[in-house]
């Protein structure tokens, strides 16, 4: 594997700029994606929160449906990028999510979220966030809020329902590339 990792964040709709900004920050090369040929060669791929449905009708529109189902390496969806990676749409990661559960727009916070094996909690900044509602025996729980799965891992697949790219904090971005490199090693 390449000692720079190239990491594709997918940019129809939502924060994939912050995302870059963060990726870039931790020293990975990264491309905005929105056409199937794009996710080729790339090491990792980030799906953004937004707007679920708008992202979901763009990936459509864009024909990357087919091609995000097939791609192989790690994926790190954050938000809606969360409810896309579920069990109702693109079916990679076996979570049923609840969208908007944690209450409307004027309800957006911000609490600490308990990362496992760091006793530093993380600031998470929760918009209009989707809830775990239930997941499957694979998925790993990697960070709580008030005992509530936030941030999951299965296998490549890493989901958290809030947004780490817009806090200063990296950790939870280097754990993804942490993963990138792991899976890495396992598919080389
Ligand atoms: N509420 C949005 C949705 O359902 C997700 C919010 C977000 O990504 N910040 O798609």
């Amino acid at each position: 594997m390449r000692a720079t990792l190239r990491i594709g964040v997918l940019a129809v709709q939502g924060n994939f700029r912050e995302h870059a900004a963060v990726l870039r920050l931790l020293g990975a090369d990264v491309a905005e994606v929105r056409k199937p040929e794009e996710l080729e060669g790339l090491d990792g791929l980030v799906i953004p929160g937004g707007e679920s449905t708008a992202i979901q009708r763009l990936v459509d529109v864009y024909g990357l449906d087919e091609p995000l189902t097939r791609f192989q390496g790690p994926l790190f969806g954050t938000c809606a990028g969360m409810i896309l990676l579920g069990r109702d749409h693109l079916g990679l990661l076996d979570v049923a999510v609840a969208r908007n559960a944690f209450g409307r727009q004027v309800a957006s916070f911000e609490a600490d979220v308990e990362l496992e094996g760091d006793d530093v909690p993380l600031t998470g900044v929760f918009i209009r966030a989707p809830r775990v509602a239930e997941a499957g025996p694979e998925v790993d729980v990697l960070g709580r809020l008030r005992g509530e799965p936030v941030l999951v891992r299965q296998g490549r697949i890493l989901a958290a329902s809030f947004h780490p790219e817009l806090t200063a904090d990296t950790r939870v971005h280097e754990r993804f590339l942490q993963l990138v490199r792991e899976e890495g090693h396992v598919r080389a």
